[in-house]
């Protein structure tokens, strides 16, 4: 039998634990496949960003989990691509490598007042209640009783559900309780989501939509003049199973909204143009907008202000550049043909793969990683199977070389059985995430 193929994936989100289980699955076993991610914990979004009252989706979890825990696979946390190890070292200790490094940095809006104190990427805001160690001692002002959330897709509608929803209806997620706390002095009482195009162009899928009307303490509400449809808008609605499912919820929201001590608005067809205030936000101006007959948004010249004291944009993801990696500076991803990187002449970089956002972009469920994935491998075991020069050096010879601690697999289980521990200690539910470096590493070493 041939060497096992030696594989890095940098990134432990759902693309890199995919390709590790297709590495796995495509080579039969003959493979070592060492998953690296910059943080202690693996999963990536599943455990940052996917809401935590999305309890089924979180549950991908437990099925990363085996990935992890198969044959051939290692993971090692806190090894930083870039910080602690260069695309070189890698190329040096490992057959091929797989960059599946995601997509979490806001695109900007590029308006007026965008960077006042209360204008926050809502990366900031889901990452802090998600409890990524990055955003742990982060402090958004909640004592505001109005919000703006600038965008129409998933992302943006979970930031949403939880501004909207009470302490109590997340006592039994896994947010740290540092953010049950700020949650709990809340003052947000209304929340606006805003728009620029209309209901047919909203991106968020029906399912997220409908949970918005199902909240126990909120009202939700959008005019019957933002849900006028244009003869294009109409006709899509017609053809389009998830815009005729969008619109269908959307228009069981324009009655009188039920008596609730929090409301939600729906605001379709309006461009934000400024964020107002000296000091922090304390309005939003937006320009009401119309489709003009090529299909392109244009401002009618007709302008309202929201009485806002905090802006959360949630206008689109985008991959961060690897440093020496070839990156698409127009669609924030690095190009690739099935996964091939691709030089900026068009020709085939060697041994090196991508998979996930940085692979595709932003788009997709996280089982959309798996096929993803799956494609990637092939590729790279296509071109593999001619000859392979040996790997200078091993990974272990690296890190002891440069005193590089890392977190292993046995340290990241010590970890979550802390939470887990935490959780029946709070009476909260299965899961209290630590949300400190300080803290996690703590508990990585079991102390
Ligand atoms: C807020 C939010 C909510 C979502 N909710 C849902 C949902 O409810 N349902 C659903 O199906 N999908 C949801 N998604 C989409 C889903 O999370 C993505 O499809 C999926 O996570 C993308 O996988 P990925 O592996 O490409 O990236 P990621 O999950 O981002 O994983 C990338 C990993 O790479 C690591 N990394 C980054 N840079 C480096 C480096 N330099 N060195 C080492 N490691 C590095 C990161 O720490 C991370 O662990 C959501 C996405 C977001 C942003």
């Amino acid at each position: 039998m041939a060497e096992p193929v030696r594989v890095a994936v940098i990134g432990s989100g759902p693309a890199g634990l995919y390709a590790a289980e297709a590495l796995v699955k495509q080579t039969g076993g003959n493979v070592r496949v060492d998953v690296l991610d910059r943080l202690p914990t693996p999963y990536g979004l599943v455990r940052y960003g996917v809401a935590p009252d999305h309890k089924s989706i979180k549950a991908i979890a437990r099925y990363l989990q085996k990935v992890l825990e198969g044959e051939g696979v290692r993971f090692f946390g806190c090894l930083e691509l870039g910080r602690d190890l260069t695309r070189a070292d890698l190329l040096d200790c490992y057959d091929a490598v797989i960059y599946a490094t995601g997509a979490m940095v806001d695109r900007h809006m590029a308006i007026p007042g965008e960077d006042l104190p209360g204008s926050i990427a809502a990366t900031d805001f889901v990452n802090w209640y998600c409890g990524h160690p990055d955003a742990a001692d982060h402090v958004f002002d909640l004592s505001v009783e109005e919000v703006a959330v600038i965008g129409v897709g998933n992302v943006a509608v979970d930031v949403v559900r939880i501004l909207a929803r009470t302490a109590d209806e997340l006592r039994e997620t896994d947010v740290p309780e540092q953010v049950i706390e700020a949650l709990a002095r809340s003052r947000v009482r209304r929340v606006h989501m805003i728009g620029r195009r209309g209901p047919a162009q909203a991106k968020f899928t029906t399912k997220e939509a409908r949970e918005l009307g199902e909240l126990p303490n909120a009202a939700i509400h959008v005019s019957p003049q933002d849900m006028e449809l244009d003869p294009a808008s109409a006709a899509l609605a017609e053809s389009d199973r998830h815009v005729r499912g969008n619109i269908k919820v959307l228009s069981g929201w324009t009655g009188e909204p039920a008596d609730r001590p929090r409301h939600i608005d729906v605001r379709f067809w309006r461009a934000p143009i400024e964020i107002l205030g000296t000091d922090r936000v304390e309005g939003l101006r937006l320009e009401k907008t119309r489709l003009d007959e090529t299909g392109r948004v244009t401002g009618t010249g007709e302008y309202e202000t929201l009485p806002v004291g905090m802006v959360l944009r949630s206008v689109g993801y985008q991959s961060v550049p690897l440093e020496g990696i070839p990156f698409d500076e127009r669609a924030y991803v690095v190009p690739n043909d099935g996964g091939r990187i691709l030089a900026p002449d068009g020709t085939r970089v060697p041994r090196e793969y991508v998979a996930g956002w940085i692979k595709r972009g932003p788009t997709g469920v996280v089982g959309t990683n798996k096929s993803d994935a799956a494609e990637t491998v092939r590729n790279l075991l296509d071109d593999l199977s001619g000859d392979r020069t040996a790997p200078g050096g091993t990974i272990e010879e690296l890190l002891e070389a440069r005193d590089l601690p890392v977190v292993t697999y046995a340290d990241w289980l010590n970890l979550d059985a802390a939470e887990i521990a935490l959780a029946r200690s709070l009476d909260r539910g299965e899961r209290v995430k630590l949300a400190r470096w300080e803290a996690m590493t703590k508990a990585c070493r079991g102390d």
